[in-house]
């Protein structure tokens, strides 16, 4: 079974936080489960206990080639006995086309590929409507488990920490995992996001999801005054990197043991660095999420070589 008390929280410290006087702490949600990493079990948790209570008889979603979504709704639904169906964009694709593709498979995702229009669909009720004709009581999550079930379980997170916490800071896609942290701040701690897509209006999307969710127009206002966005992270875009990021992660790993991946969690801890060298942490005590996402680096090892030497 899946288990988050698997996360644990770890202090690092060096001479950077010893010279900012910053407390470092890591919650290493990527301890969870190998596959279903980190933050993707979180969203995924409610959801399909949702399924459950509904005696819906499966789970459709959505995601692209290599998504880490996918792998984790495939491998969640496989630990509860519920079947999956995964709708893939790319109908040139098959279950052989990547290694993404084939853990799905191999956890017993049915997978659907289709054309780029079509997917464009995915977040249409209409499309829902002709997909449950195709797989009949089935449970719908949204590409990235990003719903309202997806942000209560993130809001978790937070809550199995015990040390007093001035600053969170994480990785965001689809936003989901950094509402739900929000959504559980006290009113004097605040969040620290880094979008790892370019020209992301993160701001926005998180309104729109808590929009989505019910909430308040003003609260929601309130909240997002205790976010700040670090939008130039990137690296020129959703999964580039460049050697600065690839020996960032071979340097954190050395010094630390941690591993981050290069996707997500490499460019959200590479702009806390940078940040904690510039002074942003002074005195305080911070929190980096570690979201997991490290079944993601072997496409990247492919081109620079082993990421974490010294294992196998
Ligand atoms: C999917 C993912 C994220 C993004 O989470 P959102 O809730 O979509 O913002 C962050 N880190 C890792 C490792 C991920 O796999």
């Amino acid at each position: 079974m899946i288990d988050e008390t698997k996360s644990k929280i770890e202090e690092l410290k060096n001479a950077l936080t010893e010279k900012w006087n910053t407390t470092l702490l890591v919650k290493r949600d990527d301890l969870i489960h190998k596959e279903v990493s980190g933050n993707k079990w979180r969203k995924l948790k409610y959801s399909l206990l949702q399924a459950s209570q509904n005696k819906n008889v499966g789970v459709i979603t959505f995601g692209g080639a290599f998504s880490n979504h996918l792998v984790a709704t495939a491998a969640a639904c496989s630990a509860v006995g519920l079947p999956s169906v995964g709708v893939v964009r790319g109908e040139e694709l098959n279950e052989n086309s990547n290694d993404t593709l084939r853990r799905c498979a191999h956890y017993g995702m049915n997978l659907k590929f289709i054309s780029r229009d079509e997917y464009n669909l995915r977040n249409e009720r209409t499309y829902h409507e002709g997909l449950l004709d195709e797989f009949p009581n089935h449970f719908v999550v949204p590409e990235g488990g990003a719903n309202y079930l997806g942000m209560i379980g993130c809001q978790e997170i937070t809550k199995e920490i015990s040390e007093k916490v001035d600053v969170f800071i994480l990785a965001q896609g689809t936003t989901t995992t950094s509402c739900g942290i929000l959504l559980s701040l006290g009113a004097t701690q605040k969040l620290d996001v880094i979008p790892v897509l370019k020209g992301y209006d993160a701001l926005n999307e998180m309104k729109t999801l808590m929009m989505k969710s019910g909430l308040e127009d003003e609260f929601i206002d309130d909240k997002l005054a205790q976010a700040t966005v670090f939008d130039h992270y990137h690296f020129g875009g959703y999964a580039k990197v460049n050697d600065d990021l690839i020996n960032f992660i071979r340097q954190i790993h050395s010094e630390f043991g941690l591993k981050l991946d290069p996707v997500y969690t490499g460019k959200a801890f590479y702009a806390l660095w940078d940040q904690l060298s510039q002074g942003r942490y002074h005195n305080q005590t911070i929190c980096f999420i570690h979201t997991g996402g490290l079944q993601g680096a072997a496409p990247f090892e492919a081109h620079y070589g082993p990421l974490f030497s010294g294992e196998g």
